[in-house]
């Protein structure tokens, strides 16, 4: 044979997948985009993800599983956890036991929260004590303007919601770092120690209250608060306020591919795998998408992915089905297949040293298999089987889904970790899957719009898969 032809046989090829992409096809893509752009400029605390996320599923006919004493085949639920994570499905024609399609992201994000005692006056300035949720390199965080999300809530146990500094008439926030011109100390630091965590303190006000008094400024401002809100300074340790940047996402370049934004790790897989699951009816296996919250500082807590309120979820569908009474939830998720949808790190051409070329994510080359994350030795990874690969593979090959399949870095430069182990030890077969962001975890992240309409079309494929001599365990 030709070589030519037959490299063409042989070589497995990773094209830009802009090459292939015709013009009503380049408008799908934009279009889809300008609806995820707004979403996470507009949601960007788990809390405001979950409210927008529940309005988009009434919307869609979507029910709370406790308004319904018998479920059928077809019927769309979702059941919220503490406000802060959601478990979503849609009955198959399929027995539960048969397994479920499943899919799952996070909704938390790397910020900064305050601490329980935040406010303090130092010299004529008010400022807010925070303590940095998720692996962030605090030196981004600082001379960027910031947003200020959360609740507070008071020993009433009256809930008072804030969002300030979104809007453009709304102030802003942020964190003043060293003018170079006496930053010589500061500069012979490492990048990790410039700036450090106790200096993460947030401006608030500087007017002071008029009077002979010490603190004055600090006084102003919760007055202000207090007149607002009717708040006082002891209501911050029931609050959790996160601090987030302040920016909207934005087109990136001249051709307008890129999106950067602020969040998209996972929103970016939180959005497309909702949007997936809201365009699926009548599935033949039951279908499950869940928004976990915790991602970022390990999934602990009742509303990360290791919290049984998951199983509560799935009980609940095994009641109102086929009247379990609980002992088929193995069986379930031994049967079940999962996307763990999260994002992976994209080459970045700064720092070539960094990877290992033929074995990264780029953008534009669509959505990312994680076979395993971990670090040096795979440690801590949920190494997925071969089998499933190859699993995800056949779906996504059937339906013209371009994806690649990469690690994250050399090998022992880092790591991370998903909520892939978490459900992998359930019994279920996992496979990380996801959009790869550049500069993932900073205030500003960069994602493809290819790469993000793909995801939304791999998850929607994937939900739908029942092909009967597909793999399967026994
Ligand atoms: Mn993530
Ligand atoms: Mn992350």
């Amino acid at each position: 044979m030709d070589a030519k032809k037959l490299k063409e046989k042989l070589f497995k090829t990773n094209k830009n997948a802009w090459d292939s992409i015709e013009e009503k096809e380049k408008k799908q893509i934009f279009d889809f985009n300008e609806k995820y752009k707004n979403f996470i400029s507009e949601n960007k605390t788990e809390r405001e993800c979950i409210k927008a996320i529940e309005e988009k599923l009434k919307q869609n006919h979507f029910v709370n599983i406790d308004e319904y004493d018998e479920l059928k085949a077809g019927q769309k639920i979702y059941y919220i956890n503490r406000d802060k994570s959601i478990y979503i499905a849609i009955l198959g024609e399929k027995s539960p036991e048969e397994g479920f399609n499943m899919i799952g992201a996070h909704i938390d994000s790397p910020r900064l929260d305050l601490k329980p005692n935040p406010l303090y006056e130092d010299n004529e300035l008010a400022m807010f004590k925070t303590h940095y949720y998720g692996g962030i390199k605090k030196y981004q965080w600082v001379n960027i303007p910031l947003s200020m999300h959360g609740v507070i809530v008071k020993s009433t146990n009256d809930i008072i919601d804030v969002k300030i500094g979104e809007d453009e008439n709304d102030p802003i926030f942020t964190i003043a770092d060293l003018l170079p011109h006496l930053a010589s100390k500061q500069e012979k630091k490492s990048l990790k120690d410039g700036i450090e965590a106790e200096n993460l303190n947030i401006i608030v006000g500087s007017i002071p209250y008029e009077g002979d008094i010490d603190e004055r400024v600090k006084l102003n401002i919760l007055n202000i608060l207090f007149e607002k809100y009717g708040i006082k300074e002891e209501d911050f340790v029931s609050a959790e306020i996160e601090f987030t940047p302040a920016m909207k996402a934005r087109d990136l370049g001249f051709d307008r591919a890129l999106v950067a934004g602020y969040g998209q790790d996972d929103r970016v897989c939180a959005y497309t795998s909702l949007e997936a699951i809201l365009s699926i009816e009548n599935p033949n296996r039951t279908c499950v998408c869940i928004l976990a919250d915790k991602e970022e500082i390990g999934s602990m807590g009742n509303t990360g992915m290791y919290s049984h309120t998951f199983e509560y979820f799935i009980e609940k569908i095994l009641e109102k089905t086929i009247g379990d009474e609980g002992n088929t939830l193995n069986r379930v998720f031994n049967h079940s297949k999962l996307l763990s949808a999260d994002v992976t790190g994209a080459y970045n051409p700064n720092y070539p040293d960094i990877y290992e070329k033929n074995n990264e994510s780029y953008l534009n080359h669509g959505i990312s298999i994680i076979k395993y994350t971990g670090s040096a030795s795979k440690g801590g990874a949920s190494d997925a089987n071969a089998e499933y690969v190859g699993y995800v593979r056949q779906i996504f090959e059937e339906n013209n889904i371009k994806y690649q399949v990469s690690e994250m870095g050399k090998i022992g430069i880092g790591g991370g970790g998903t909520i892939a182990y978490i459900l992998a030890d359930r019994g279920i077969d996992v496979l990380d899957c996801g959009v790869p962001v550049l500069s993932m975890h900073s205030p500003y992240e960069i994602t493809s719009k290819f790469d993000v309409y793909n995801a939304y079309k791999a998850y929607k494929v994937f939900f739908e898969y029942d092909k009967e001599d597909g793999f399967e365990y026994e």
